[in-house]
């Protein structure tokens, strides 16, 4: 594909989408999907370098010294198999790009080439950041260890991210917590297995694993104060043999999302005790292993109110609104945001008559390609007067 001019990079954006659906990549095996965002950047003059393995950033030196943005846009898709019905539906059985970083990665790449004709314009510089493996095993953080954030070095970043809830083309801004940490833990619950109808001469470990279940709720809705948010969910409880077996080792693996840094920072040790307590009243023994993961993203008020106006004065965004309330989901942008004035904005992609769209990570997903010159146009508003708002 040849570089676009600027009126026809909205067909270009789609195109572009559209390939990177139709080759989905997991986290980390972005190697078709970086070769295209590379050969689009080049194409257009944007000088680009390896970063992460599949990362790829992009960098214009804008016509006056400045401030240097970063934009994001993750490349990776899911381990799912497509079901949209969309003509250009994966070809890659098992993987489907069902959280929209196509997208992005489509619009981010159409805001670079048309930035790349206007760098006369720019003050400052704008990196463009691409980035593997949002979905896990994280990608945000090897760029940063591979420099992303240096020379030169980044003063903000902004992400945007669709959203199937909001109308098509609209953005959604918010201040503060944006979207929750996201820590997983696993516990073993050990006792002495048996014959189940002599329960007395082992130690059940079942009985056990769902008095942990039932009393860790306890830590959110006893612990911790109502007006913060700890959501604490068990998806997995494994122990067991056979009905007539006592079971001697039962496995709890859950995930953690809170909105609060400090508030995540106190719940290991709230959930170690109730695991040690009550195993030890039952003569079991328990162990927990916390695994942690993407932290909470804080968008920086300052930050947001600028990228704010300027969407509101954008040309071709379709619309600005205030998000009332974060996700409980999470997203490795997090890491930019800890090291400099982060920004994550949603871009509305609802489909045209549907009640109740399919929600992103669904095989069914599907977004409304209408939205995504509106993304574009915020991008390319934010590559030409954030640096000089800062
Ligand atoms: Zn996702
Ligand atoms: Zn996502």
């Amino acid at each position: 594909m040849k570089t676009p001019a600027a009126a026809d990079v909205g067909a270009h954006v789609i195109a572009w989408r559209r390939e990177i659906h139709q080759h989905p990549e997991l986290g980390f095996e972005e190697q078709r999907t970086s070769a295209l965002v590379e050969a689009a950047l080049r194409a257009a003059g944007i000088a680009t370098r390896r970063c992460a393995g599949t990362g790829v950033v992009g960098l214009i030196e804008g016509g006056r010294p400045g401030k240097t943005i970063a934009l994001r846009a993750d490349m990776d898709a899911l381990p799912l198999q497509e079901r949209s019905g969309e003509p250009f539906s994966s070809l890659t059985p098992g993987a489907m790009h069902a959280c929209g970083h196509d997208a992005h990665t489509a619009m981010l790449l159409g805001a670079a080439v048309t930035l790349a004709g206007e760098r006369e314009r720019i003050v400052g510089n704008v990196k463009f950041i691409f980035q593997p493996a949002e979905e896990g095993p994280g990608g945000a953080k090897p760029m940063i260890e591979d420099g992303v954030l240096d020379s030169p070095s980044v003063d903000a970043a902004v992400m945007i991210h669709v959203s199937p809830l909001m109308e098509a083309g609209v953005i959604g801004w918010r201040r503060g917590p944006m979207s929750a940490s996201c820590d997983d833990v696993n516990i073993a619950v050990l006792g002495r297995g048996g014959h189940a109808a002599h329960p007395h001469k082992g130690v059940d470990t079942i009985p056990i694993a769902a008095e942990i279940v039932t009393a860790l709720q306890r830590i959110s809705s006893r612990e911790v104060d109502p007006m913060e948010n700890v959501v604490l969910s068990i998806g997995v409880i494994r122990g067991g043999y056979r009905h007539n077996i006592i079971a001697d080792r039962t496995d709890l693996h859950g995930t953690i999302r809170c909105l609060n840094e400090s508030v995540r920072a106190a719940v290991p040790a709230r959930i170690q005790r109730i695991v040690e307590g009550i195993c030890s009243a039952h003569r079991a023994r328990g162990e927990v292993v916390f695994e942690m993961g993407y932290p909470v993203v804080v968008n920086d008020p300052g930050l947001t109110d600028r990228v704010r106006a300027i969407a509101e004065s954008a040309d071709g965004v379709v619309g600005v609104t205030e998000i009332k309330s974060p996700t409980m989901g999470a997203e490795d942008f997090a890491y930019f945001a800890q090291r400099v004035p982060g920004c994550y904005v949603r871009l509305g992609v609802a489909p045209n008559g549907v009640d109740e769209p399919a929600m992103t990570h669904s095989p069914e997903f599907r977004l409304n390609e209408d939205a995504l010159a509106s993304g574009v146009a915020l991008l390319r508003a934010l590559g030409l007067r954030l640096a000089q708002a800062l």
